[in-house]
């Protein structure tokens, strides 16, 4: 990929908190990060992909269509060992399609009634794609973060699973974290880190 199509990417999310997030770590290496709130006019885009991966290339692709720009998709979720890998893709509606954080959680622990806290692995995964329209490169960053679920809520910060989701070396929830130290070491956090290492490289 070329240097020039690199100055400026578009994110391709109208998340606030994710693009002053993937700001903040790209302002170093003299990134300008651009996103869907510079594009009011793009639809919202259906992520009926079958992995992480194919979604983040759908938004990426999509996006790339619309702007003509190189583009950074991210797609994540929640993956529990003894559920062969749910909610994965569906972590956000896990409850049903007007699901929210509460009832995603009260689905989850539900499901593992009964589960001893050794067979309570599971893991959040992010991936990142960067897709460049000009030479249809396509580069991908992936970040995997391992815990334990708990048997109850735990913790007021973060979103989503952070309530439930112990980190074994910690011994809290990551709802018990900062969210600087959240981002240090989360999935998210770790997939950023390599983005910015590409980034880094000349
Ligand atoms: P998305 O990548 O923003 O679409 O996230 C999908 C879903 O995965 C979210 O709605 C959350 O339920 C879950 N998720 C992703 N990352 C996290 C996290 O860092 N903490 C808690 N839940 C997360």
């Amino acid at each position: 990929m070329e240097d020039d199509h690199l100055k400026r990417i578009v994110f391709a999310s109208r998340n606030r908190g994710k693009i002053d997030e993937i700001r903040t770590m790209l302002t170093d290496v003299g990134i300008d990060v651009g996103s869907l709130n510079d594009y009011p006019d793009i639809p919202e885009i259906i992520e009926d992909g079958k992995s992480f991966l194919e979604n983040a290339l759908i938004k990426a692709k999509t996006v790339a269509e619309a702007t003509g720009r190189t583009v950074l998709a991210d797609d994540s979720g929640l993956e529990v060992d003894a559920l062969g890998g749910a909610p994965g893709i569906y972590s956000a509606r896990y409850a049903g399609q007007d699901a929210d954080d509460g009832s995603n959680i009260r689905r989850l622990l539900n499901e593992l009634k009964g589960v001893p806290p050794e067979k309570r692995g599971a893991l959040f995964r992010c991936v990142l794609v960067l897709y460049s329209p000009a030479n249809g490169r396509m580069e991908t960053f992936e970040g995997r973060w391992l815990g334990i679920i708990a048997d109850r809520p735990v913790g007021r910060g973060g979103f989503g699973y952070d309530p439930i989701f112990i980190l074994p070396d910690l011994g809290v929830t990551v709802a018990e974290l900062s969210s600087e130290a959240k981002n240090r070491i989360s999935h998210r956090g770790q997939a950023i880190a390599k983005l910015k290492e590409r980034f880094a490289r000349k």
